[in-house]
């Protein structure tokens, strides 16, 4: 095409022609583009619609030259347009893939920190207190035995713990069941240890672990809950020795000023039986919602270790006596860090387990 050619066009439209190239190179954008595309090459109202329509009203002998004229002009519109969309979108495309790209030298995102378990870290502290007293770490199987969880701690067979309602037996082995208590593992060290018991002057362990009963989760009961359990054998131990270490023990957990307190009460497997009850950590013996103004809140069991208990692991208990202890690591979690409810320690939401301080 030359200048004279272009004399067949309207004005305007030869002046746009004309300039089109220059135009074209003008777009630096894909939206400066689609705009210039709208002017030559739209559907309506645009360069090439209006030269279809200077061809329809065009004399009939100008026909034929101006139509050729049209189509090439239209044809170079669209093809010229097409090859700069491409090299604006590959400018784009790698601009894109530049920014995405991995720079050595930037530092690495940070990882979120993993930390222990609220409650795996106040286990660990109470296992820590006995450590310090030389009590080691005993640990025992979850499936028991009805022999290690009932028979051998002296819990009679008629007990209603026994029941198919409160305990999980195995469906394919009826003999076996979750242990309903960190008690079986004093049953398993008593009996292994007996033969030694006098070349090592007795025995002093915790045994901390899972443990299971029917109940129903709600915000004070779980299927599943930890337990930290204690024993200590020796010679000539009494509830003076049993008081003194939880005294010791109570102290080193909610701090020096802690009072403590032991009431009778019963379990099968120790005699005489006590609840112990610590001075409320939160209101110091005051009175408060927590202690319900009593000043006391009950922490654990404890007591003198049955003979029977004794007799069954193999160790007289003529010459032999000891005590034994056991409390929930959740309820004293909960009594702690004062959280009413039970099952935030276990649906692992990060904005709970992130503010539960003072366990550890
Ligand atoms: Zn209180």
């Amino acid at each position: 095409m030359d200048a004279s050619d272009l004399k067949l066009l309207p004005p305007d439209i030869a002046e746009a022609a004309a300039t089109f190239e220059a135009q074209l190179d003008a777009c630096g954008t894909l939206d400066a583009l689609m705009r210039l595309k709208g002017t030559f090459t739209g559907r309506e109202h645009s360069l090439a619609a209006r030269l279809m329509e200077a061809l329809k009203a065009a004399p009939k002998e100008q026909k034929r030259e101006l139509g050729a004229l049209a189509n090439q002009l239209k044809n170079a519109w669209e093809e010229g347009i097409k090859g700069r969309q491409e090299a604006l979108e590959a400018v784009k495309r790698d601009h894109a893939a530049a920014a995405s790209r991995v720079d050595p030298d930037l530092p690495p995102p940070m990882p979120l920190r993993g930390a222990l378990h609220p409650l795996q870290r106040l286990q660990d502290r109470l296992v820590g207190i006995f450590a310090a007293l030389g009590f080691h770490i005993e640990e025992g199987p979850e499936i028991e035995t009805e022999a290690h969880n009932f028979d051998g701690l002296n819990i009679p067979g008629d007990h209603p713990a026994r029941g198919s309602s409160d305990t999980f037996y195995l469906e394919q082995h009826p003999d076996l069941l979750l242990r309903t208590h960190t008690s079986p593992v004093q049953v398993r060290v008593l009996r292994r240890l007996a033969p030694e018991l006098e070349a090592r002057g007795g025995i002093r362990f915790v045994a901390p672990g899972r443990v299971y009963r029917k109940d129903d989760i709600d915000p004070t009961h779980s299927p599943m809950f930890h337990q930290v359990e204690g024993m200590l054998v020796g010679k000539g131990i009494g509830m003076q020795h049993l008081k003194g270490t939880l005294e010791y023990a109570m102290r080193a957990l909610f701090g020096p000023a802690t009072a403590i307190r032991l009431r009778p009460s019963y379990f099968p497997f120790v005699e005489p039986g006590a609840e112990l009850d610590v001075s409320c950590p939160l209101c110091g013996g005051k009175g408060c919602r927590v202690c319900k103004g009593s000043g006391w809140v009950e922490l654990l069991g404890a007591g003198l270790i049955h003979p029977n208990v004794l007799h069954y692991a193999g160790i007289d208990p003529e010459v032999w006596s000891g005590f034994a202890f056991g409390l929930g690591v959740e309820r004293t979690a909960m009594m702690v860090s004062q959280t009413p409810d039970l099952r935030l320690f276990f649906e692992n939401d990060q904005r709970f387990i992130r503010q539960m301080g003072g366990l550890d």
